[in-house]
């Protein structure tokens, strides 16, 4: 679904992403892990073009990811994003969140984007919470709304960028249980965090990234049993 080849990047002197090839099948679920700075964010970012990169190619469905117009938007819609920050609209409602893109983006008649928006909500265990405003929610309530928000638009694959970085210890569970149930029900999913269970447990590929490259693409039971490199040893060594 997703096939970068050879992309490189850099901001200034630093060479963020260095040759980087990476493959996501559909239905699989990739964890991108490794240092601070080592271009987890800037991965993430290229495949929805929110970062430009200077050579190599990236292809989602088998065309290369367009440069403007219609088509940025229409791969906006397709590439659904979750960030580590919940982005959502403090004077819109939950419901008004969700509902939002869907009606503006896809053009969804109301009442139906609202039916859609409930039935997302309700997938993520907050169908009770609808008409409340993101301030009066808790912070993994608000993740799983951006969750939410994200699924409305019918996306081919989610990223998400550090998830439940931002997240009280005991709202981190409930944030991962919504994500592993997405990945049950086989939605194509590319996840940078630092929650070794959930790699171990739902990933399908672990990516560890160190300065800018690939340094190791295994499933989780190769990765965290026997990681071949130096610097996923010492990586490991440190979080484990
Ligand atoms: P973290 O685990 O801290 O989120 P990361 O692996 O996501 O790190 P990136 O955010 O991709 O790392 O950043 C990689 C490097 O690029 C870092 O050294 C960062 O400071 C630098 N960087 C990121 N964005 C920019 C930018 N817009 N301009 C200049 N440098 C940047
Ligand atoms: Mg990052």
């Amino acid at each position: 679904l997703i096939e970068m080849r050879g992309v490189n990047k850099h901001f200034g002197e630093l060479h963020v992403l260095q040759d980087i090839d990476l493959t996501v099948g559909r239905g699989e679920v990739v964890v991108i892990i490794g240092p601070s700075g080592s271009g987890k964010s800037t991965l993430c970012r290229a495949v929805n073009r929110l970062e430009t990169i200077e050579s190599g190619t990236i292809e989602l469905d088998g065309r290369p990811l367009p440069d403007e117009g219609r088509a940025l938007a229409q791969l906006r819609a397709d590439v659904g994003m979750v960030f580590q920050s919940f982005n959502l609209f403090a004077h819109k409602t939950v419901l008004e969140n969700i509902m939002l893109a869907p009606v503006k983006v896809r053009r969804k008649k109301k009442d139906e984007a609202a039916r859609r928006a409930r039935e997302l909500l309700d997938r993520v265990g907050l169908a009770s919470q609808a008409d409340k405003y993101p301030a009066q929610l808790s912070g993994g309530q608000q993740q799983r709304v951006a969750i939410a928000r994200a699924l409305a638009m019918d996306p081919k694959v989610l990223l998400f960028d550090e998830p439940t970085s931002a997240l009280d210890p005991e709202m981190i569970n409930e944030v991962l249980e919504v994500m592993r149930q997405l990945a049950r029900d086989g939605m194509t999913m590319v996840v940078v965090t630092h929650e070794m269970g959930f790699a171990r447990s739902a990933a399908n590929r672990v990516v560890f990234m160190a300065d800018g490259r690939v340094v190791e693409d295994r499933t989780p039971e190769e990765f965290f049993t026997a990681p071949r490199s130096e610097r996923a040893k010492d990586f490991l060594s440190k979080i484990l």
